[in-house]
């Protein structure tokens, strides 16, 4: 099975891609995985090597063997033409909205879209004369009437990250394509596993390979796919920005995707497991998860994803500050932090108010986003209860 070439795997579940896909052990000597390749230059023999440029390597910054192998695997998964390994999952977002855009254009963002690719549209993009504006996340269909002759890009992220409202990704692809602009989706939350952008009218796809593909907190990558269309544009793009990936890193994203079907599996029960039971909770107000019934989007969630992620947030009833100290700092599993997609439990108090401009965020309460990882479910319960305990003592 693993001699397979790609062409000739297409009927391949999801679960046999991610354990096949991207690796060739006849080039490696009969290792089952491609190795860390570290290299700045590649030589040619002869002349006409030279003179040709059709060696499949030419030169360390655009890839190398290891590189590959990852780029392969999520190519197949999100159903793309090609991608292309990058640094970060911002930098998978800079270049993907910098393949879209030139100066005098506009660009439309969620208004739940991860917070630093917002302060680059602001920042970079504003002084490059591109204009950005913020939509209601929820807005579906109605993007046409913001849709202006210049607008060339629309950058989506379902669920937001920190506030969970699901996107309409075929409304918000029709309209983007009607006006000439490109739909780019950051589908790092439900990996392609269970949400494929591509297949529902997307042109570009990004993730923070950081998060769930490399699933132990210990790298920075992120990914850039695309359709034929829309391809050239993000390969150009990533190439003249100079942006490479190391094999070493490469190397530990390759790992983690062999094993992500499971975890996924796993991190998925959990937080469906804990968010249900923190429905049930008093001191609780509500519980965000679109795979929970209450979930406002909840029915389109159905319809365009077939899982969900390890992360959710939930509402705290309205509290000093002293009571979310007490809630976070004495917790015993859950951990704070940035980031997500590890093997271990986050807890993060976060205000996405403060970023919002097109739909602000007015529940009451404290707002908390949770990662539950691979810990015991009933330990992770019991450190959540003695903070809750603790939440309720001080309020
Ligand atoms: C973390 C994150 C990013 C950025 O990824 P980095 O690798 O940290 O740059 C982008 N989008 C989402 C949804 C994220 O959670």
């Amino acid at each position: 099975m693993t001699d397979t070439p790609a062409s000739s795997t297409g009927q391949m579940a999801i679960e046999t891609i991610l354990t096949h896909e991207g690796r060739s052990p006849e080039d490696q000597f009969g290792f089952v995985n491609t190795p860390v390749y570290r290299g700045s230059t590649v030589l040619f023999k002869t002349l006409s090597d030279l003179e040709d440029q059709t060696q499949r390597f030419l030169y360390g910054r655009a890839g190398n063997p290891t590189t590959e192998s990852v780029e392969a695997v999520i190519t197949r998964l999100e159903g793309a033409h090609a991608t292309k390994l990058v640094p970060s999952g911002l930098a998978a977002i800079t270049i993907a909205l910098l393949a879209c855009l030139k100066s005098g254009d506009d660009l439309l963002i969620s208004d739940s879209a991860y917070e630093p690719g917002r302060v680059f549209a602001d920042g970079f993009l504003t002084r490059m004369g591109i204009t950005t504006r913020y939509f209601d996340p929820r807005i579906g269909a109605g993007i046409a009437e913001l849709m202006l002759p210049n607008t060339r890009a629309v950058l989506a992220e379902s669920p937001g990250s920190l506030t969970f409202e699901v996107q309409d990704i075929p409304a918000l692809a029709a309209a983007a394509k009607a006006n000439g602009a490109r739909l780019i989706v950051d589908n790092s939350w439900a990996s392609p596993l269970y949400h494929q952008p591509l297949k529902l009218g997307a042109d570009i796809v990004v993730h923070a390979a950081t998060k769930m593909f490399v699933g132990h907190s210990d790298v920075l990558a992120g990914t850039v796919s695309a359709t034929e269309e829309a391809w050239a544009d993000v390969a150009s793009t990533r190439t003249l920005l100079g942006f490479f990936t190391s094999g070493d890193d490469a190397y530990l994203v390759a790992r983690g995707l062999r094993t992500l079907s499971i975890r996924m599996e796993a991190h998925q029960q959990r937080a469906l497991d804990i968010a249900r039971w923190l429905e049930a909770q008093d001191e609780v107000a509500e519980v965000i998860h679109p795979a929970l019934p209450s979930h406002p989007d909840h029915a389109l969630w159905k319809r365009d994803f077939t899982g969900s992620g390890s992360l959710f947030a939930f509402v705290l009833k309205p509290a000093p500050r002293a009571s979310v100290a007490a809630f976070v700092d004495q917790m015993q599993i859950f951990s704070m932090g940035y980031s997500w997609g590890g093997y271990e439990s986050l807890c993060l108090p976060v205000k996405p108010g403060k970023a919002r401009s097109a739909k602000p965020w007015s529940h009451e309460g404290n707002l908390f986003r949770i990662h539950v990882g691979l810990e015991d479910v009933d330990d992770l319960k019991r450190d959540l209860a003695d903070g809750l305990e603790r939440y309720a003592r001080s309020r």
